[in-house]
């Protein structure tokens, strides 16, 4: 679904093809509702980063210990770029913490609960 905006008001409207006229603006100022439109683009996706900065995180992430990876695991806040699956750091990470076993019991029971300070 496109989305437009009636250059008249600003109004927004969503359908598929270019509207003709704007609705609302018929509907508040009657006699006013010719218009034109612009189509309202989403806003770009962030952008990727660069690849040596790929490979920094990733040889960063392939330095974690087994306990610095549950750590992560376990408390990293959300939005995390370690566990932000448009980037390929979650891969990386997910293999190189299953090759550790994952989160075992013991290194879930080394680490506790309580988010280090
Ligand atoms: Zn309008």
């Amino acid at each position: 679904m496109k989305k437009w905006k009636c250059n008249s008001r600003g109004h927004i409207t969503e359908q598929e093809l270019k509207p003709d006229v704007c609705l609302k603006c018929k509907e508040e100022h009657g006699d006013l509702w010719l218009s034109n439109f612009t189509e309202v683009l989403p806003p770009p996706a962030p952008e990727y980063p660069p690849q040596h900065e790929i490979d920094l995180v990733i040889a960063e992430i392939n330095s974690l210990s087994h306990k610095e990876m549950a750590t992560l695991f376990r408390f990293a806040a959300a939005g995390h770029p370690y566990f932000d699956n448009r980037l390929p750091y979650r891969k990386v990470f997910d293999e190189r913490f299953s090759a550790f076993g994952g989160m075992t019991a013991a290194i879930s029971k080394e680490i506790g609960l309580t988010p280090p300070e």
